[in-house]
């Protein structure tokens, strides 16, 4: 195997393309679908109906309500808890664009509180030195599927009468001291986007114990309107709907939740073959100290869902920075993704609300570090050899 970077015209470690993601998907989510497509109705009816239950289920929530994004879902909590403009929302930077920009869509004002070093999960103490009279909310982001501690920011959020939202985008499987998320705080958004951990392709769900806000958020979901669309033609006879308010256009179509059905049933399954490929990687890089894993490793009583497999480049050893390495591993076959940069450096939030470099300095450092290596449960152990492989050939030629 010849030691030239593929990014220097040596041959690459794989000859194809390892994809950063790809998701699992078999014969019952397709005969599913094709029941639907045969059924006439496409959009949000019996399909969602199950899926919500499903979900509901599995969760241990009383409410699921079924929309076509976390983001939507996360812009329908704020909604429907009245945060609006004047407010601000305490988040973390560690996350994607959409936790923040959805403050900005109600018009209140992300505050980004810094991280905890290790699990990158939002600091609680960093949450209570952010807190002022106008914080309205608290968004917290299960980073890669560990649970935030919960326990303090729950605590310090009921001193303050605040309502906690869960961005449960990364982590339908995380248990935090026995107890699962999406029931943790007053209201949680999940996503089903084409990566996560059960996808529809687009989609996601709320989750609340609340019947008011359940019901809010409902009516929020599907333009306002008193009843769902698919419930007026039923034997109880023509049921006229009210607009009682100017709600979105949020709900998830029974196409989409036929898939949501059966990877929900798969899940568990998915979960246990991606802790197998952490173990593999954790192995596979713990001689290695230029690339230190995000540590997954569960604390007592939680379940961490392993969204992600995020390394740390340590680039005071290298010759090169984080994408200096992202560019060679590139060339040598294997997809990447960036989990995440902070997001309050990015130029709409310094431009729109000040934001720099120096308030949140875990994050910041964690942000020039991170690349997330392919990570998806259909990966063989000769893909993980091929990663690892990659990783030694790169770390090889630019180590100090
Ligand atoms: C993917 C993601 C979202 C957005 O999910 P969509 O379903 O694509 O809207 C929100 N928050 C985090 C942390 C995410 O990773």
């Amino acid at each position: 195997m010849s030691d030239t970077l593929a990014l220097h015209g040596g041959a690459p470690v794989r000859a194809t393309q390892l994809p950063f993601h790809r998701p699992s998907l078999g014969p019952e989510e397709e005969a599913e679908v094709l029941d639907t497509l045969r059924s006439g109705w496409l959009t949000t009816g019996p399909k969602t109906k199950r899926f919500e239950a499903d979900f509901a289920g599995y969760i241990g929530a009383p409410h699921a309500i079924a929309v076509n994004s976390c983001t939507a879902g996360l812009h329908l909590a704020l909604a429907a808890l009245g945060v609006g403009p004047g407010d601000e929302v305490v988040t973390t930077p560690m996350t994607f664009a959409a936790s923040a920009n959805v403050v900005v869509h109600v018009g209140a004002t992300p505050v980004f509180a810094d991280c905890l070093p290790g699990t990158l999960t939002i600091d609680p103490k960093e949450i209570g030195r952010r807190i002022t009279p106008r914080t309205k909310a608290l968004l917290v982001v299960h980073y890669i599927g560990i649970p935030c501690a919960m326990d303090e920011i729950v605590a310090l959020a009921a001193a303050h009468r605040l309502p906690v939202i869960e961005d449960a985008a990364h982590a339908i499987e995380t248990v935090y001291r026995g107890r699962k998320v999406g029931r943790l705080g007053r209201v949680a958004a999940f996503s089903f986007y084409a990566t996560k951990n059960l996808t529809t392709g687009e989609g996601g769900m709320v989750t609340t114990e609340d019947p008011d806000l359940a019901d809010r958020i409902r009516i929020l979901s599907l333009h306002g309107i008193s009843r769902d669309a698919w419930k007026r033609y039923t034997s109880e006879g023509y049921r006229h709907y009210e607009i009682l308010e100017a709600g979105y256009k949020y709900n998830l179509s029974d196409l989409q939740s036929c898939l949501g059905i059966h990877q929900l049933r798969k899940l568990d399954g998915f979960w246990a073959q991606r802790q197998a490929l952490v173990a593999a990687y954790d192995a596979g890089l713990a001689d290695l100290p230029e690339l230190r894993p995000v540590p997954q490793a569960a604390a007592a009583g939680n379940r961490n869902a392993h969204h992600l497999y995020p390394v740390l480049v340590q680039h005071e050893r290298l010759k090169t920075d984080r994408d200096g390495v992202m560019t060679a591993l590139q060339a040598e076959n294997i997809g990447l993704g960036v989990h995440f940069r902070a997001v309050h450096l990015s130029p709409f939030y310094t431009r729109k609300f000040g934001t720099r470099r120096g308030q949140c300095p875990v994050a910041e450092d964690a942000s020039d570090r991170l690349i997330s290596l392919p990570f998806f449960p259909a990966m063989t152990r000769e893909d993980v050899a091929s990663v690892l492989e990659a990783v030694r050939k790169v770390v090889r030629y630019y180590r100090r």
